[in-house]
């Protein structure tokens, strides 16, 4: 199999660790729909769904804000949403909240993931691959806690907790909250 036919099955090859962060976003391949697929809510249609959604919601927030509120936030995020409107194939805007660079970048992350995984198996196949998350000790189980996680309900106090989060800090209506 040749660079060629590799780069068909497996996108993109990454030569450096240098601006992969640029190369992700020059890289037309992490906008489509190639591999690797993260998931039905995540295609490059619904990245543009989100995308004019997002645009929508910053818009109109701007616009309140200039009828009533701070006209610095507004130009904010009238700049914002311009970025991010005009942000398409040779001129990606790189912006985090916008939905179809965050996708790119979150694809080719798990593309990278699934190349480190395969050759850690192959480079130390006696280890055991760990994968971690860091949590604050104020929120931390100890392990024999652990069977008696519900994962359930941490979720929903977890969602809770986010959207008492966001309440506060940003108008219902960005997030399609009950006022
Ligand atoms: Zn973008």
């Amino acid at each position: 199999m040749n660079f060629k036919e590799r780069r068909r099955r497996n996108g993109p090859v990454f030569k450096s660790r240098q601006k992969a962060h640029e190369e992700v976003l020059a890289n037309e391949f992490w906008f489509g729909d190639g591999v690797p697929v993260i998931g039905k809510q995540f295609t490059a249609e619904k990245a543009k769904e989100r995308k004019d959604k997002v645009v929508d919601v910053l818009y109109r927030t701007a616009r309140r804000e200039r009828r009533a509120g701070d006209a610095g936030v507004a130009d904010r995020l009238e700049i914002l949403a311009d970025k991010i409107v005009s942000c398409h194939q040779g001129r990606r805007c790189d912006s985090l909240p916008c939905p179809g660079c965050h996708r790119a970048l979150q694809k080719a992350k798990v593309a990278a993931q699934e190349i480190i995984i395969k050759r850690l198996k192959v480079a130390r196949n006696s280890k055991l691959l760990v994968m971690a998350n860091v949590i604050p000790l104020w929120i931390a189980d100890t392990p024999e806690e652990f069977a008696d996680l519900d994962v359930r309900n941490l979720n929903r106090r977890l969602k809770a907790a986010q959207e008492r989060f966001l309440r506060e800090l940003l108008p219902p209506e960005m997030w399609g909250a009950e006022p």
